[in-house]
């Protein structure tokens, strides 16, 4: 076993860094999931299997709501969550966008979102026909909370996303929203079965929302959920996924409750679940918690050997170690230092490791990258939006991790920042 902590363990790599000229740190694939490394086991294929066997494919056939794959899913996430209700769609930008449309959001309203975000809040925004304001990020990246009372009044609702398994602080921004009345939904896309200050993320808002793409907690390729404990918005998503001709009335009668809205109120947009995909997320599911601690294992081992190694910053949580996917780290150049370069001496070592404001490589998590939120603006105009966030974005660098990493790709990953980092301290001293 090789220990990553141990400076010696990697002496065997050319100190010379590959970006000038040494050799890589590591030539072998970084395991993350477009390479294949998903956790998908037997149980996921007989689960699999077992739907397609079954010859019914769609949720809503003779079959009662509770046997059937995805509202099994959907009572077992209400239970995973202790939420009322849940109900499983197509992906995690169909749950934003079936939360805010839920919610009442419509034109004419205008939504908060955070500055650093993958653009699916953006879009559900636009697919809602409202218009986004930005709320700008701290030094971390989180949800900036002082910035958020300032740009609160006027909101109709607020999406806070966990982004990159790190918690916003979540608490702090609930007790604002609700001092407004602002409708808080929450982007807990990264941050699946996390807890924060006791309580699993995606349940403080009024909505969670929730992601199964190949590569988030969940996989089942493509896939999403929401979660509530507000009946009529329940009522309105399901309506929204398409449950006309009485088909709402199936997820009412097996909690045994009235239906309250007229379906017939909202437009039938086909988000619904399948059954394989659901088959698929009730295995995964089952063995989730062994994935996260394996993820957050991960990470905490990285974090230790990142500090020890110093020079780099590394994002929090508002509450150290609190809330906490580990899915993912990110990590600030030092001033002075140009982080797209040193993203990019990462990657010569072989960690795919990105600047996210690289001016180079277009990041979709990047607001100045929305044009389809503020049309007909120069790329200066929309950084002057969130100034700040612009700034930082600059700075930081995005390096996936994997609950299927090994010692050797920690050590791997280790040797390289520090090469990296020898980098940057001749820069600063120089
Ligand atoms: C992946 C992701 C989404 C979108 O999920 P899809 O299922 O791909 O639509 C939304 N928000 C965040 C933070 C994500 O990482």
């Amino acid at each position: 076993m090789i220990d990553f902590l141990d400076p010696t363990a990697v002496a065997h790599h050319d100190d010379w860094p590959a970006c000038t000229g040494g050799a890589p740190v590591r030539t072998a694939p970084w395991p993350t999931y477009d390479q294949g490394a998903v956790m998908i086991d037997e149980d996921d294929i007989r689960a699999a299997e077992r739907a397609v066997r079954s010859q019914l494919l769609f949720r809503y056939d003779t079959r009662p709501y509770e046997r059937t794959e995805t509202g099994m899913l959907e009572l077992e996430m209400a239970e995973f969550f202790g939420s009322r209700f849940a109900l499983a769609t197509t992906s995690g930008t169909t749950a934003l966008t079936l939360a805010l449309m839920g919610s009442g959001v419509g034109p004419g309203d205008v939504v908060g979102c955070p500055a650093f975000t993958f653009p699916a809040a953006a879009s559900a925004v636009a697919a809602a026909g409202a218009e986004v304001r930005l709320i700008e990020v701290d030094e971390d990246l989180n949800m900036d909370v002082e910035e958020l009372a300032a740009k609160l009044p006027g909101l109709k609702a607020l999406i806070v996303c966990h982004m990159r398994g790190v918690a916003s602080d979540i608490e702090a921004i609930k007790e604002l929203t609700d001092h407004h009345g602002v409708i808080l939904l929450e982007d807990a896309v990264p941050v699946f079965g996390t807890t924060y200050a006791g309580r699993r993320l995606g349940t403080f808002g009024a909505v969670g929302c929730f992601s199964f793409q190949a590569d988030k907690a969940i996989n089942s390729g493509e896939g999403g959920l929401v979660i509530t404990d507000d009946q009529e918005t329940f009522e309105r998503m399901c309506a929204l996924t398409g449950t006309y001709e009485g088909r709402l009335k199936r997820h009412l009668d097996a909690r045994g409750l009235p239906t309250l809205i007229d379906e017939r109120s909202l437009p039938i947009m086909s988000w619904r679940m399948d059954e394989v995909r659901a088959a698929i997320a009730r295995s995964q599911l089952s063995k989730s918690g062994r994935r996260r601690a394996a993820a957050r294992h991960n990470h905490d081992l990285i974090a230790v050997a990142v500090d020890r190694l110093g020079g780099w910053r590394r994002r929090v949580c508002p509450t150290v170690g609190d809330g906490i996917a580990g899915d993912t780290m990110i990590l600030f150049a030092p001033e002075g230092s140009d982080a797209s370069v040193l993203a990019a001496a990462l990657r010569a070592e072989g960690i795919p490791g990105r600047c996210l404001g690289d001016p180079t490589d277009t990041n979709a998590r990047c607001f100045w990258n929305w044009l389809f939120c503020f049309p007909g603006t120069t790329e200066q105009q929309r950084k002057a939006l969130a100034p700040r966030s612009a700034t930082l974005l600059a700075r930081a660098i995005d390096i996936p991790l994997s609950p299927l990493m090994t010692d050797t790709d920690r050590a791997d990953l280790i040797a390289a920042l520090r090469k990296v980092a020898s980098l940057f301290r001749q820069e600063v001293a120089a």
